[in-house]
């Protein structure tokens, strides 16, 4: 158990030289570009260097639907890196970057939790190897070349009302939601209506996670759509960053953060870190790049996918397995008693009293999730009971005894308060499941219309009653396949609380239809998103914003990042 804040822990620990850990992965010094004494990027080209070295096991960790302060599946990922490495594996994990809205905002570091984190997390928390920076640098810049070409007489016939690409700052700032710039007169540019999102929500992260190497990369950036022609809906052409020759310059912003970046766990398990998109309009996992160097680095790497299984892993699986020719060889589902009783009908500021019955009732959202990766996507499985301190001994029994009822292991997992050493009994595990057997499929195919795809992913994956178009999703829909992206995967835009696209429908809801509102083409990225519900591209910041709380002293040390 600890009393001792994240960061606290994360100070008091003690980090290796940068290059220590990469010699625990045998990374040769010639592929290492330090930052600094503890952070260092990986160049990319060790992976065509070493394509035919055999590639270790991949575990994807994911989870039940969550709690508005997440069920630790970066704590878990963290804490079976290092179990894995207690019980004498070679193995790493591979995270996502944080993004500095969420940690102003209200959730703070993303580097893990108590005795399973990132260091230095500081750094990973804020800036960290400036990749951010450079994919906010790349958005912006098209996003100048897309007004200064009208400015310039417009050659490409763009319409400035149907403007898509949007400036990007890596900040929760509503105000900046809607704006209208390009004010002042004629010298100044040509006035319209614009907006900024969240750095991790731009296209250009979602491209730079799914590209194989820096080819591949500008390829894909000069694909991206920034808006389209005048004209009536038939005739609108889509324009994008190839139209505007803006590939190669935004390609070479990126030359840096298309590198992964090599970082330690508390115990000194390497730990690459690399992109971070939006899980709600994005696919919501690391590079492919980064999940890839991994598999060829060590014999075990670990990933995590954001939101629970129906977003985070349906999406990890059917996009970007899809778009890397990789899979896991086993699954965790993160699970947390606390969130269960909330499934069972506990209000939220009571899930740390003892529930058995809210328990028990919560228990069908964690086993609809297990179904969906055993018999949907064909994988070995097991739950990862995220121990928190309010749990009690019953509790844990319940969820082991109900689990074990329906065929599926469910381990106590420690790694908040004791890391590596409290994360053995699932690394065990892990390690078994990683030889049996595995019949991975996609949940849905690339044929068929738009809207059968979604169908399929609201009924089988979902379990309810399948999906509706509304009218305009229904048009967009048609003017996707007629430019000809009709077969591309879905990238489902939909609250992360229930299976349904309905918040307040928790546990294991059925009879319910998701109604897709939108639809928009990643061209670039190489998915259709598909938006229910509202979903914000740019956050806000709460009443009383973390930042209130972080600090710096005369000696550089930062308090306050929790
Ligand atoms: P996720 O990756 O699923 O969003 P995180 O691993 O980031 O979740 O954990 C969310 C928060 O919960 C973090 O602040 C972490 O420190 C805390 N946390 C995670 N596991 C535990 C635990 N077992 N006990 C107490 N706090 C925990
Ligand atoms: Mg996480």
């Amino acid at each position: 158990m600890t009393d001792k804040s994240d960061i606290e822990i994360a100070q008091a620990a003690e980090i290796k030289p940068i290059r220590e850990i990469a010699e625990k992965l045998d990374i040769d010094e010639k592929y290492l570009d330090l930052y600094g004494k503890y952070k260092a990027k990986i160049d990319d080209r060790l992976l065509k260097d070493q394509k035919d070295k055999p590639d270790g096991k991949l575990i994807l960790v994911t989870a039940i639907t969550p709690t508005p302060a997440g069920e630790g599946k970066t704590t878990t990922s963290v804490g079976l890196a290092d179990g894995l490495s207690v019980i004498g594996k070679k193995a790493c994990a591979v995270l996502r970057e944080p993004s500095l809205g969420p940690v102003f905002g209200l959730k703070g570091g993303a580097a893990g939790g108590g005795y399973a984190q990132v260091v230095p997390m500081e750094d990973i928390n804020l800036h960290f190897t400036g990749d951010f920076h450079a994919i906010g640098a790349a958005n912006n810049l098209l996003a100048a070349m897309i007004d200064n070409s009208i400015y310039h007489g417009n050659p490409l016939n763009i319409d400035p009302r149907k403007i898509t690409w949007k400036r990007c700052v890596d900040m929760n700032d509503r105000q900046l939601r809607f704006i209208v710039d390009g004010l002042g007169g004629k010298a100044n540019g040509v006035p319209r209506e614009d907006g900024y999102d969240i750095t991790v929500a731009s296209e250009v992260m979602a491209v730079l996670c799914l590209s194989s190497d820096l080819s591949d990369l500008k390829k894909r950036l000069s694909k991206l759509i920034v808006g389209y022609t005048y004209g009536k809906l038939s005739e609108q052409k889509p324009v994008t960053a190839g139209d505007l020759h803006a590939e190669g310059a935004m390609a070479a912003l990126l030359k840096d953060a298309i590198r992964p970046n090599l970082v330690q766990t508390l115990e000194h398990t390497p730990v690459i870190i690399h992109g971070g998109p939006f899980a709600n309009i994005a696919h919501g996992c690391n590079s492919v790049i980064a999940t890839k160097m991994g598999m060829k680095l060590a014999d075990y790497t670990v990933t995590e996918a954001g939101f629970g299984a129906d977003l985070g892993a349906e999406k990890f699986l059917d996009i970007k397995c899809r778009k890397a020719g990789i899979h896991p060889d086993a699954v965790v589902v993160v699970a947390t008693v606390r969130a269960l009783k909330m499934h069972g009908g506990k209000a939220k500021n009571q899930l740390g009293e003892e529930d058995l019955q809210a328990l028990k009732e919560g228990l069908p959202n964690l086993l609809r999730h297990v179904s969906n990766i055993r018999d949907v996507f064909g994988l070995p499985c097991v739950v990862a009971l995220n121990a928190f301190p309010t749990d009690t001994q019953k509790e844990w029994e319940l969820v082991e005894t109900e689990c074990r009822k329906h065929d599926v292991k469910a381990v106590l997992s420690e790694a908040w308060a004791k890391g590596g050493e409290g994360s053995k009994v699932l690394a065990q595990e892990v390690v078994r499941l990683c030889e049996e057997p595995n019949h991975f499929r996609y949940a849905y195919e690339l044929e068929g219309t738009i809207a059968e795809r979604i169908d399929q992913i609201a009924r089988i994956v979902y379990r309810g009653d399948g999906a509706l178009l509304n009218d305009a999703a229904e048009k967009e829909a048609a003017q996707i396949e007629r430019m000809g992206f009709g077969n591309l995967p879905i990238c489902m835009a939909k609250t992360q609380y229930s299976f349904s696209d309905d918040p307040k429908k928790l546990g294991a809801p059925e009879h319910f239809k998701v109604t897709v509102r939108s639809l928009r083409v990643n061209a670039g990225a190489g998915f259709i998103v598909a938006l229910t519900g509202d979903i914000m591209t740019m956050p806000g910041l709460p009443t009383h914003p973390a930042a209130e709380n972080i600090d710096v002293d005369e000696n550089g040390k930062i308090t306050g990042l929790f």
